[in-house]
């Protein structure tokens, strides 16, 4: 899947998001923002500026976003996104009602719109994160030209094949048909068990 894909995912398969910002004392705060719709590079949501959510996100212009999707732990997928944000102003809310007919519940009236304001997370990074597959899936994407910056589980030259990362494994995601051994990364839980059995440090999260 694209970075499209996945930001389309975030809208149409599940919408009401974790949204994380950081207050005046530096401490995180969370709350529950519906994401409204999506572009190739972006995700466009509402807030009202008497909100304190609306000061957090003026101040820093940055947030984190975890949304997820499944009945229980072992059927869920979860889409993780960190970016900066800007606001539009109110352009765009009469397309997003439209889109989203359910806020005229919220805010019936024109006069009662008033209030509302459009924001952007127009450039990012974000992990999919698939725990209903076996093994687990897992993906990363950037979006708005954000720089990639994604750690992983590298084996390098110094493995001697001993065979003890493959045994600690939780998802099997070990291939040891070649010296060095090698990490299947879209399965791999970021667990850090290889990293730490290894006897010669041949495992390097990168
Ligand atoms: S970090 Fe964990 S899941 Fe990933 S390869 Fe190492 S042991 Fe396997
Ligand atoms: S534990 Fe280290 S040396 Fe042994 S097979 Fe795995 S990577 Fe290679």
């Amino acid at each position: 899947m694209t970075a499209k894909d996945y930001l389309n995912y975030v809208v149409k398969e599940i919408h009401t998001t974790i949204v994380a910002t950081v207050d005046d004392a530096g401490l995180p705060v969370t709350a529950a923002i519906d994401m409204m719709d999506s572009d190739d590079n972006s995700l466009y949501f509402l807030t009202a500026r008497g909100k304190s959510f609306y000061d957090r996100l003026k101040n820093r212009e940055f947030l984190a976003l975890t949304a997820m999707k499944g009945e229980n732990t072992m059927s869920s997928v979860a889409v993780s996104i960190r970016g900066k944000v800007r606001e539009l102003g109110n352009e765009k809310i009469p397309m997003l009602f439209e889109k989203n007919p359910y806020m005229r519940n919220i805010y019936p009236t024109e006069d009662s719109m008033q209030a509302l304001t459009v924001f952007q997370i127009y450039e990012g990074t974000g992990e999919w994160f698939d725990l209903s597959k076996k093994p687990i899936e897992r993906d990363s994407f950037v979006f708005g030209g954000a720089e990639r910056n994604e750690g992983c589980y590298f084996i390098t030259d110094k493995c001697i094949g001993c065979g003890s990362c493959a045994s600690v494994c939780p998802q099997n995601c070990i291939i040891t048909n070649n010296i060095p051994y090698t990490i299947e990364r879209e399965h791999c839980l970021h667990c850090g068990n290889c990293l730490t059995v290894c006897p010669v440090s041949a495992v390097e999260r990168r």
